[in-house]
């Protein structure tokens, strides 16, 4: 295989002590040797892949995060590296310049992203999990040669679903795409769209046909410099700074038929659909927040002395570490479950929908427990910890809240329980 090519041209991999990852390898390189195996083992590639991707964001992106941050972000150097080593394009075919891997090698790079930047692996989750994803099953050849070539070497992108008046209520939009000669005209604003303050290409969905409502609804590719397209300044966040978060604006922007992606009025579907693998990236990314925080940690609370003994040393403290850990791994076998089942193309929607609500919850529960573990010097900025707790709270409200997760566990149970 040859996934790891582009990453290793840059960066050799090294053994690190990954603390959330006790199993070594012992798979063969072919990936269907994973199907009867603990969920926990990683073939040769993936387990490569997770070690270069955490020394990479260790020693490249973990000098910038408080700056990125602090400006509200992404610094020049972080962007180039994510490209020049593949991570913008992990599943895409080596013959586009992509790297060639497969879709638990993208939830390994978003979880080690995340153990050091979550505004990072929200860049490349949604490049990777959204747009490539769309683009590499619905995309034409033209579409295809065009694009992923650029995904994969310099071009961010922006997934761009919700409005101000629909958010969870996605397919109520009102961006409106009126069919002129062979053209569409869009018109209408969406909100809160990741990234786009550095995206050069957007998925927008449009209602092309509003009389049939969410079945007009159309998925169309819109470049950054279209005329009548306007990006807004990002919103000031509680979290994930780095991440330009904004409005956008079309204003009678002008886009040919060869824009749209995929058929014409499925765009509610695919937006469900590719959603539900978004899913378990951003469970990736609360899952890397988890991990990252508690391994932030647990060195601290070994070395603090409290009664003339580390902290760690009272089972009282023991005993809730215990308690977080059981927790973290629990999402993580959740999060690789589902991962694989999208391999094997399995249903998923109802582990996706699990993995999210449960390792966003997770996340929250072990960052506030690491800021308390620390105590007061996990209140200040100059620790990790009150990042992470800030970051991981979008968890429960992007990519589908907490209360869709579990409408979406409960429909299903529903169903199985019925047949
Ligand atoms: C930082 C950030 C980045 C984002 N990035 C993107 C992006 O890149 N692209 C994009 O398209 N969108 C993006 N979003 C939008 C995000 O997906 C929405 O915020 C989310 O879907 C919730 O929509 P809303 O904010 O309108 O909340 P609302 O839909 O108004 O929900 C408010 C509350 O009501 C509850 N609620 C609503 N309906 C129901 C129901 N039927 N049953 C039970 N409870 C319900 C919700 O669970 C929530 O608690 C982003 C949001 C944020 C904050």
């Amino acid at each position: 295989m040859n996934c790891l090519r582009k990453i290793t041209n840059t960066l050799k991999p090294s053994k690190l002590n990954l603390r959330s990852f006790s199993v070594t390898s012992q798979l063969k390189k072919d990936d269907s040797a994973t199907t009867h195996l603990p969920l926990s083992m990683l073939s040769e590639d993936e387990i490569m892949m997770k070690e270069t991707v955490a020394r990479l964001a260790k020693e490249q992106i973990g000098p910038y995060v408080k700056e990125m941050e602090e400006e509200g972000k992404f610094k020049k150097p972080v962007l180039d590296l994510l490209f020049s080593n593949g991570l913008m394009g992990v599943e895409i075919p080596i013959e586009y310049n992509g790297s060639g891997c497969n879709f638990m090698t993208t939830i390994q790079v978003i979880e080690e992203l995340s153990k050091v930047d979550p505004a990072v692996a929200v860049l490349v989750d949604i490049q990777n999990t959204l747009v490539n994803a769309v683009i590499m099953k619905l995309g034409t050849k033209e579409q295809k040669e065009k694009y992923l070539p650029q995904l994969a070497t310099g071009m961010a992108s922006s997934f761009a679903l919700s409005e101000t008046s629909s958010g969870t209520d996605a397919f109520a939009l009102k961006t409106i795409a009126k069919k002129d000669g062979s053209d569409y005209i869009l018109n209408g604003s969406k909100m809160w769209i990741s990234n786009s303050d550095v995206a050069g290409l957007f998925l927008v969905m449009a209602n092309a046909n509003p009389s049939e409502g969410y079945r007009g609804i159309t998925c169309f590719l819109v470049e950054r410099d279209t005329p009548g397209f306007t990006v807004a300044k990002p919103e000031k966040k509680l979290g994930i700074c780095a991440s330009g978060t904004c409005m956008l604006n079309f204003d009678n922007v002008r886009v040919p038929e060869s824009a749209i992606l995929g058929e014409f009025g499925k765009g509610y579907k695919y937006a469900a659909g590719f959603l539900n693998e978004g899913r378990i990236g951003i469970a990736a990314q609360q899952l890397g927040i988890a991990q990252g925080c508690l391994d932030a940690t647990i060195p601290y609370t070994l070395e603090r002395q409290q009664f003339g003994t580390p902290i760690y040393n009272f089972q009282g403290m023991q005993h809730q570490i215990a308690q977080i850990s059981t927790q973290i791994e629990a999402a993580r076998l959740l999060i690789y479950n589902a991962a694989r089942l999208v391999e094997q193309k399995q249903p998923f929607t109802k582990q996706a929908a699990m993995a999210k609500y449960f390792s966003a919850e997770v996340a929250q529960q072990t960052t506030i427990k690491c800021i308390d573990w620390m105590g007061g010097v996990g209140f200040t900025k100059d620790f990790p910890q009150e990042k992470f707790y800030r970051d991981c709270k979008v968890g429960s409200i992007y990519e589908g809240t907490y209360n869709i997760q579990l409408t979406t566990i409960a429909k299903h149970l529903k169903n199985e329980y019925n047949n």
